[in-house]
This record gives C-alpha cells, structure tokens and sequence, in this order.
C-alpha cells in the first residue's frame, strides 16, 4: 500500500514539472505573439479607412458605388461608362 502512495508522489512530481516546464515554454513562447498585436491596432484603422470608402450615387440610376469605381463625367459620378453615356446624350 505505501508503494502506492509513493508512486502516485512520483506521478505527481513528474507531473508538476511538466507542467513547470509547459509553463515556462509558454512563457517565452507568449512574449514575441504579445509584440504582434501592438502592430494590428495600427493596421486596422488603415483597414476601416478603406473599407469606409466614400460612396457616390450614379446621376442616372442613383446607385450607390465606390467613387474609385465610378466613372467621372464633369461633376457627375455614373456606376458605368454606359449610364454616363446616357446622360450625356
Ligand atoms: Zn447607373
């Protein structure tokens, strides 16, 4: 009976120090991902920004499109070459 008790103490040293040592390779392992997320702050506004890009109604059609894809005839913004053509016409 006491061989078993000395052998659940040494299951439990082992795994003490296991856990010790997890512990400690976590730590190190944790300090360069804590590094990353100081540079996602920064990226994700830059993300928002784009996202949030100005949206122009089509003088035609009034669909909403990015203004980088609108196509510009004088002060108009048109969702296609086809519709600013129509207009002009
Ligand atoms: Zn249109």
């Amino acid at each position: 009976m006491r061989i078993i008790l000395w052998l659940v103490l040494g299951v439990l040293v082992i795994l003490a120090l296991k856990k010790k040592a997890r512990d400690m390779q976590s730590r190190t392992f944790q300090t360069p991902p804590e590094a990353e997320p100081s540079s996602s702050p920064s990226a994700a506004p830059g993300h928002a920004v784009r996202d949030a890009e100005d949206m122009v109604s089509c003088a035609h059609c009034q669909l909403y499109v990015p203004v980088s894809e609108a196509v510009l005839r004088g002060e108009l913004h048109f969702c296609s070459a086809a519709h600013a053509d129509l207009h002009t016409h």
